[in-house]
């Protein structure tokens, strides 16, 4: 289905197989920010909440990463040093080519696991069902409910419009056909009810 860029500006929270367990777990992707000045260096070296990375993209520099789920919120960090808006931090990978596109954190709540993934997607989906030797995925569960409107709706077209558009438009055409409708809605349906952890 669709490449990375496409889906990862609806999605932190994405549902993703444990790497322990094997169920539901949620990923999120690392955030950064350039550490602007030297003298704020400490304080993100001594947090908990933060890792610092050198990282080169057109001269050398240091970047804050923030892993969520395995660091306290970015908004409940009261004493970050100043300049640094607790709004603002981007995709680790934006800072340059150093930084993986897939670093992020999975936290599971079936069996207590919190740690740095990279992601793969979309072997990592937890939300896929199998038609016709095809996989469909969804991201989350909103994603998912969205996808079982979308294949039961008698007006397609319609039932797209909304956050989940660009995903669903990408969604390969043997899931939509006439006869796929049925059997894709039921193993959705039946995947919907499957315990989230
Ligand atoms: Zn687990």
């Amino acid at each position: 289905m669709s490449p990375c860029k496409s889906w990862t500006p609806l999605a932190d929270g994405l549902a993703i197989g444990c790497p322990e367990c094997g169920a539901e777990a949620q990923f999120a992707f690392a955030a950064a920010r350039r550490i602007a000045r030297k003298a704020d260096r400490p304080f993100f070296e001594a947090s908990r909440d933060f890792e610092v990375k050198r990282v080169f993209w057109h001269g050398y520099y240091d970047i804050a990463v923030h892993y969520p789920g395995l660091a306290r919120p970015l908004r409940d960090i009261g004493d970050l040093p100043e300049g640094y808006r607790k709004t603002g931090w981007r995709r680790a990978w934006r800072l340059g080519p150093e930084m993986p596109v897939d670093a992020g954190a999975a936290v599971c709540l079936s069996c207590g696991a919190r740690r740095k993934h990279a992601l793969h997607w979309p072997q990592d989906a937890f939300l896929t069902i199998e038609h016709k030797g095809h996989v469909l995925w969804a991201m989350d569960r909103p994603a998912l409910a969205a996808l079982i409107e979308y294949i039961e709706a008698e007006d397609r077209k319609a039932a797209r419009r909304g956050p989940f558009q660009g995903f669903l438009m990408k969604i390969p055409s043997v899931f939509l056909t006439a006869g796929a409708r049925a059997p894709v809605a039921a193993k959705l349906r039946k995947l919907m009810l499957r315990d989230a952890a």
